[in-house]
């Protein structure tokens, strides 16, 4: 398998995910790592858009707990995904790739404000382009995010990138007998109650027909897979 299956892609980076081990902050394996894979996959031709989130930083709701007004909080948490788009944009152009990050909030300093159309232009060009500051509003995820982005610019798929292969009929990690879906339909990631996304990001899916695939984003080569339609490198929800 050579080519690849989809023209246009949204890939959702937990910012978790990028502090590697620690936890904590930016591990700078963590983003070269994931630049490289991203490479990989502008080589066949595809489009590339990327939300990554903020956990790594700083969430609206642990904020709370140490008494950050929530939507401060949020507001809080939204900035740290602008600082995790920055570090990726600056690891992905060390690479040679040509790319924007768009924010929801104004800072024109810093990097463009979202607007649709330019987001759509700067895809055509062959620009990964990185949404930061997530919807621009409180209450809401970066899977979120990554659903209503991928709705508006009309990516083919949602590519989750998580720290397991896929979707499970029961935690992997505490039931031995668990076993991986290489595909299931939305409605029954709902009625079985299956971890995904929170609700309004798997809604927003199923609501617009847009596949999500949940996708190993730390074993070496899986994006690649994915992009190129292996249905052994995740889970297709449709
Ligand atoms: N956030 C928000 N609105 C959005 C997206 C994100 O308020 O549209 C805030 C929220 O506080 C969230 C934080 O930004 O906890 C970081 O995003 P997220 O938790 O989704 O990051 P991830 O879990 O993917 O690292």
């Amino acid at each position: 398998m050579t080519s690849a299956k989809y023209k246009r892609i949204l890939l959702k980076l937990s910012g978790e995910a990028l502090a590697g081990p620690s936890g904590y902050n930016i591990d700078p394996a963590v983003l070269e790592k994931y630049s490289q894979e991203i490479k990989q996959v502008t080589e066949l031709g595809v489009q590339v858009a990327v939300v990554i989130g903020g956990g790594n930083i700083f969430r609206g709701v642990s904020g709370e707990r140490s008494g950050i007004d929530r939507v401060q909080g949020d507001y809080m948490g939204m900035l740290a995904t602008v600082i995790n788009a920055m570090a990726i944009q600056s690891s992905l152009e060390k690479h040679g790739l040509y790319t924007r990050v768009m924010s929801a909030i104004k800072m024109e300093q810093v990097c463009e404000p979202y607007v649709r159309r330019r987001a759509v232009r700067h895809l055509e060009k062959g620009r990964v382009v990185i949404f930061g500051a997530g919807t621009g509003s409180p209450y809401f995820t970066t899977d979120t995010t990554a659903s209503l982005r991928a709705i508006e610019i009309e990516a083919d798929v949602v590519l989750k990138g998580t720290k397991v292969d896929g979707v499970y009929s029961a935690d992997p990690v505490k039931d031995p007998t668990a076993t991986r879906y290489s595909e299931i339909s939305f409605s029954d990631v709902y009625e079985k109650k299956l971890s995904v996304m929170d609700l309004t990001a798997f809604t927003l899916c199923q609501e617009n027909n847009l596949p999500i695939i949940v996708f190993n984003m730390n074993q070496p080569g899986s994006l690649l897979r994915v992009v190129q339609g292996d249905s052994s490198a995740g889970t297709l929800i449709k």
